[in-house]
Parts: C-alpha cells; sequence; structure tokens
C-alpha cells in the first residue's frame, strides 16, 4: 500500500469518526439533517429558501452554508430570518465533518426542528464524506443536462432523494428527460424523485412534504 493511499484511509477514518458523533449530537436534539449536494448553479439555496418560507410556521429550519469562498447564499438565507452559519473553505471543494461538527456549536438546536447542510457544489467528493447526515439529496438541473447521473453514478446512488430542478427551462433545453429517469431509476430505484421548479412553484409541493416526512417520518403527510 502506498503512503499516499494510508493517509487518504486514515482521513476518511476520522472524518466518519466526527460524522458519527454529529448523528449522536443530532439524534439527541431528535434534529434530522438533510445534506444537499449538487454541481454549482444547480439550486440548492433557492430550494432552501423556498423551504424556510413555506415551511416557516411548522418546521424550524437551520441552515450550514458550505462555500468556497463567499457568504452571499448564507446571506440569502439570514435575509429570510432563519438561523445560519456559514463554512468557507478557503477553496476547498467539499464539506468535511469536522467543520459541521465546529458549526453545529453555533446554532441553537433546542431551537431547530431541522438542519439543513448546502455543500459545496460539486458532483464528486462531496459524496464520499458523511457529514452525519439523516438523509442525502442530489440536485440536478435541467441545463446540466440528462446524462449527469450516468456520469457520476455514485451521487444519485446514495441519494435518497432526486430533486430534478428548474423544469421550467425543459421547453427550451435538449433534455432528455426518460432517459435521465431510466438511469436514476437504474442507479436507485429506492430514491424520491422529485420534478421542481422554484421559479413557477411547480412541483415544491412535493419538495415541502418530503422535508415534512424527513421530521415527522411516522406522520401521514398529505397534500
Ligand atoms: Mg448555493
Ligand atoms: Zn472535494
Amino acid at each position: 500500500m502506498t503512503m499516499e493511499i494510508h493517509v487518504v484511509q486514515k482521513v476518511m477514518k476520522v472524518n466518519d469518526e466526527i460524522a458519527q458523533a454529529i448523528r449522536s449530537r443530532l439524534e439527541a436534539a431528535r434534529i434530522p439533517a438533510v445534506n444537499l449536494m449538487s454541481a454549482p448553479g444547480s439550486g440548492k439555496t433557492s430550494l432552501i429558501e423556498t423551504a424556510i418560507r413555506s415551511l416557516r410556521d411548522t418546521v424550524r429550519i437551520g441552515v450550514i452554508e458550505g462555500d468556497p469562498d463567499t457568504t452571499r447564499d448564507a446571506e440569502r438565507i439570514a435575509a429570510l430570518g432563519a438561523p445560519v452559519v456559514q463554512i468557507n473553505t478557503a477553496g476547498g471543494c467539499h464539506l468535511e465533518a469536522n467543520l459541521v461538527n465546529r458549526a453545529l456549536d453555533d446554532l441553537d438546536l433546542d431551537a431547530l426542528d431541522l438542519l439543513v447542510i448546502e455543500n459545496v457544489g460539486n458532483l464528486v467528493c462531496p459524496v464520499e464524506f458523511d457529514l452525519g447526515e439523516t438523509r442525502r439529496a442530489a440536485i440536478i438541473s435541467i441545463p446540466e443536462g440528462h446524462d449527469k447521473p450516468a456520469k457520476y453514478p455514485k451521487l444519485f446512488r446514495t441519494a435518497d432523494v432526486v430533486i430534478l430542478n428548474k423544469i421550467d427551462l425543459l421547453p427550451y433545453v435538449d433534455f432528455d428527460e426518460p432517459r435521465f429517469t431510466g438511469d436514476v431509476r437504474g442507479l436507485n430505484p429506492d430514491a424520491s424523485l422529485l420534478r421542481v421548479s422554484c421559479r413557477t412553484g411547480e412541483g415544491v409541493l412535493g419538495w415541502l412534504d418530503w422535508l415534512r416526512a424527513v421530521v415527522q417520518p411516522t406522520a401521514q403527510v398529505g397534500r
């Protein structure tokens, strides 16, 4: 075994241990966490904004924002009055459990029902890092193309929900939706598959229902 592989394995082992500690911490506080993963620009922040606006009377959402450099997304969330902690990865292309664990210190967990973690926009390495989340969401937007599940299978294989976002753009883009759906189903028959447009509101109810079911798994969730 090369030295390099050995070091990588050690990093992953430490990450998994901290992720497990986060999981215990969140379980003790009875807060499920959703890890949002996607390429940059697929609409993660808009999905969070929509959830905060629509669920504010019933679900208290706290947000951890991962960003390589700016605080722009955190500012958008703060503008809605939701508790948010910014993690600046200083150019780093994914979140790691130790960063999330530290960010949790800055949130009042007793005042939350749900934690949403916006990962750094990247379809590759965020998948490898357990953040102690309860559910994983993979988001893909129409302009990115239907071939992304085939090209980045691990993200879609490990997701609990796959969100096809910006569906209002379908008439303008060459996006083969049956092929996309077939590829997602081939990789992950059990994931929820949602079609959403935050711009027109189409499918937003499905996203809200999915989040409500994460918060209250035993409740009957209707529309
Ligand atoms: Mg964002
Ligand atoms: Zn990375």
